[in-house]
C-alpha cells in the first residue's frame, strides 16, 4: 500500500456493527413521553441518521414532513400514517417521498412499537395548518444524545460512536 493509499484509509471512519436493540435501557434516548430514540447512525457529512424508534403509548405522535427521503422497517408493533390507509405492521417496509406531509399514529391496541428509520435531511414538524413548529436534524439529534448520556451517567461521549 502507498503512502497516498495510506493516508485515504485512515479518512475512512470504521464501520458501525451493533445490536440495535441495546442492553442497557440507558442507550435509548427519550424524546417525549413514552416515546424514544436509539442512534444507530450520525450521518454529518450528508446530513441525516438511523435510529430506531420506539413508542409505549397510543395515539398520534407528530405530523411532519421530511425535505429528503425516509425509509422504514417495522420491527415490533405497528403505526399507521392518518394520510395512508395501509398499516406498517412487524415485518413492513416502508419508504417516505420527500415532501410528503404525515402524521404517524399509534393505534389503541398496540403497547409497543419499534421502528427503525433511515431519515435524510430533517423531520419538520407541523401543526394542522402546515405551519412549521419545530424540527430536528443530526444535530439536534446529537446534542440530545450528548444531553442524556452526560445525565444518565453513559458520558456525552458516548455519542461520538455513532457519527460518520
Ligand atoms: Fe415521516
Amino acid at each position: 500500500m502507498n503512502a497516498l493509499t495510506q493516508a485515504a484509509m485512515r479518512a475512512i471512519a470504521p464501520e458501525i456493527a451493533v445490536a440495535a436493540i441495546p442492553d442497557d435501557e440507558r442507550v435509548w434516548v427519550p424524546q417525549a413521553p413514552d416515546v424514544w430514540f436509539r442512534p444507530l447512525l450520525f450521518n454529518i457529512a450528508s446530513g441525516g441518521w438511523c435510529n430506531l424508534l420506539r413508542v409505549r403509548r397510543s395515539g398520534v405522535l407528530s405530523r411532519h414532513r421530511h425535505p429528503m427521503v425516509v425509509v422504514g422497517y417495522v420491527i415490533k408493533g405497528r403505526w399507521r400514517y392518518l394520510e395512508h390507509d395501509w398499516i406498517a405492521e412487524e415485518g413492513s417496509f416502508v419508504y417516505e417521498p420527500p415532501g410528503e406531509i404525515h402524521t404517524l399514529t399509534v393505534p389503541d391496541d398496540c403497547a409497543e412499537m419499534i421502528t427503525f428509520f433511515n431519515i435524510g435531511g430533517a423531520m419538520i414538524y407541523l401543526d394542522e395548518q402546515g405551519r412549521q413548529i419545530g424540527y430536528e436534524d443530526v444535530w439536534t439529534k446529537i446534542e440530545m444524545c450528548r444531553n442524556h448520556y452526560a445525565s444518565c451517567g453513559l458520558t456525552a461521549d458516548f455519542a461520538e460512536q455513532f457519527i460518520r
